[in-house]
């Protein structure tokens, strides 16, 4: 596996809209602590928002994780692809409803591009389900030069709501 001398600090978005959503996603915090040379450093709360895309699916579960990890870029995103396949993630169609998906949001202020992986994440700034749990844990964390706190302040984030543990 591939590993670092040093640890750094890692960004990790969660989503579940199917068979007990809410269920996938608390699991999976806890599953983020139990990854090789990765420890789980702090989460925001649980929210709910309508699906993008088609219509006809179940409103989505979504939150946001911190990890501490001395994994490289892509041993992170092996470990988080086998989490998703664990969860037996579900994928009838782009956009439609699945079981599990994490995405790799910030790894450090790494910035690359290759086939399998973009960092930051690139749809990460147009979504308030990402941009506002984001701003709640690490309201500092900055993206392009602005804060997730600016960020989120500015999304348009009607369709979302904060649920209570
Ligand atoms: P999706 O299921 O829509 O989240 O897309 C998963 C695909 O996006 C996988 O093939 C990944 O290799 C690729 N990918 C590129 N950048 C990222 C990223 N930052 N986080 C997660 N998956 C990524």
């Amino acid at each position: 596996m591939d590993a670092r001398s040093d640890r750094v600090t890692a960004y990790i978005g969660l989503g579940s809209n199917l068979d007990g959503p809410r269920e996938h996603v608390s699991r999976a915090l806890k599953e983020l602590d139990t990854l090789p040379l990765t420890h789980l450093a702090g989460y925001s709360s649980l929210y709910a928002s309508a699906p993008v895309g088609p219509q006809d699916q179940p409103d989505f579960i979504n939150a946001v994780a911190c990890v501490s990890t001395r994994l490289s870029p892509l041993a992170l995103l092996d470990q988080l692809q086998a989490l998703e396949q664990r969860h037996r993630r579900v994928r009838q169609r782009h956009w439609g409803p699945r079981t599990l998906d994490l995405d790799l949001l910030l790894y450090a202020d790494l910035q690359w591009q290759t086939s399998r992986l973009t960092l930051p994440h690139p749809a990460m700034h147009e979504r308030a389900f990402v941009l506002v749990p984001l701003a709640e844990l690490a309201p500092e964390v900055t993206l392009a030069g602005k804060t997730s706190a600016t960020l989120a302040k500015h999304h348009n984030s009607a369709g979302l709501h904060r649920l209570l543990p």
